[in-house]
């Protein structure tokens, strides 16, 4: 597939914006009439049925300009400038989704909430609701909290851990070049630019750090897109790099705009179930009757009523076995602790809400979370 192609088919998008095309550099505010025209182009995307999570940087530059910092500013201005300009960056997204009747939601993260499994489940689930809501989520990285050490380090790898817990199929980064090229092209006459990238071989990793390196300006250079493409690729998830430095970027894309595509070899769930089948050791185990290992063999969720027994101090999240008359027939992740399955287990999904106490996901583990042996 082609890079427009591969836009055309997406199922889920996420959009990486930096703060050079967020923000104005005459007046240091919002540019407005650009961010009017990529939510038209979200407008198109969501027409065409496809979800879309924007990322967008901007709190900094934005706040620095409210406020006349300057740009080596020490880091707690830093963050005291992105917590004026996260608002700020809000209302202007607000306004240019406004334009198209469209919502947009504020979701702060930082590296821990993807990291830590509690954490990364709750995002997770906030953002399907938000999507099955209609809503725009416009995530950024939680400023605040954020200092160094824990750090994303840049908006392009939070784009990519976003891609991944939201199960996207397609990342676009929207950057100030329309790609990656084999030697730096305002340099060097014969460089070429790279349609399409199936592996990120070192050869394609050094032409990111050498030639390109200065391609880009913010903090994101062309070997972070690179780094991001690879978190990206390993959850499942294609990338496109393309110039945002034109009025409607995803409509150029779409149109067959120079870009450069890394394409990803598994769909976003298998490269999923291959995480949950291969990386977790599994913290403790479940024991199913006839009936449940007959509705998991059909594709369906594993029920409360269909588990037998457990085993083992596992938290919701955490990997475990699945069994059947002391066999393992799967992995997958529970969807309550250790403590609420052995009050839930046995019981019927409608009692489940009164017994833990609050309106969960109703099955021990849900089908998308649950790997059979083969
Ligand atoms: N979170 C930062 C901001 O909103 C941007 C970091 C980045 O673009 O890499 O200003």
């Amino acid at each position: 597939m082609t890079a427009a192609e591969t836009l055309r088919h997406a199922r889920r998008v996420v959009v990486k914006v930096g703060s050079s095309l967020v923000v104005d550099d005459q007046s240091k505010g919002p540019a407005l009439s650009w961010l009017t025209g990529l939510a038209e182009d979200i407008a198109l995307l969501r027409a065409g049925n496809r979800s879309v999570i924007v990322v967008s940087s901007g709190a900094v530059a934005l706040g620095r300009g409210r406020l006349g910092l300057e740009r080596n500013a020490r880091l707690d201005e830093k963050q005291a400038a992105a917590a004026v300009g996260q608002s700020l960056l809000m209302q202007a997204w607000e306004s240019a989704l406004a334009s198209r009747d469209m919502t947009p939601a504020q979701v702060l993260l930082t590296r821990d909430d993807t990291e830590r499994r509690r954490r990364w489940l709750n995002a997770r689930a906030t953002l399907e609701a938000l999507l099955k809501l209609g809503v725009v989520p416009v995530v950024n990285e939680n400023d605040t909290v954020a200092t160094e050490e824990i750090r994303y380090g840049d908006n392009d790898r939070l784009a990519a851990r976003t891609a991944q817990l939201a199960r996207a199929d397609l990342l676009i980064l929207l950057s100030d070049v329309d790609g990656l090229y084999t030697a730096d092209p305002r340099r060097d006459p014969d460089a070429r630019h790279i349609d399409r990238i199936e592996a990120l071989t070192p050869e394609i990793l050094a032409m990111a750090g050498g030639a390109n390196a200065q391609a880009s300006v913010g903090t994101g250079g062309m070997t972070t897109k690179l780094e991001a493409a690879r978190i990206a690729r390993s959850a499942g998830c294609a990338t496109l790099i393309v110039s945002g430095l034109v009025p409607r970027p995803l409509f150029a894309a779409s149109q067959g705009a120079r870009a450069t595509l890394i394409t990803a070899p598994a769909s976003p769930l298998q490269a999923y179930k291959a995480w949950i089948a291969g990386s977790l050791e599994p913290a403790g185990l479940l024991e199913v009757d006839a009936g449940a290992a007959e509705a998991l063999a059909g594709g369906r969720s594993l029920l409360a009523s269909g588990v037998r027994r457990i085993e083992g101090r596992f938290d919701r999240g955490d990997s475990v076995r699945v069994l059947i008359d002391g066999t393992a027939v799967g992995v997958g992740l529970a969807a309550y602790s250790a403590d609420e399955m052995a009050l839930i287990l046995g019981r019927h999904s409608g009692e489940i809400e009164a017994i833990v106490g609050y309106k969960g996901p109703g099955v021990a583990i849900h089908r998308d979370d649950l790997v059979l042996t083969p």
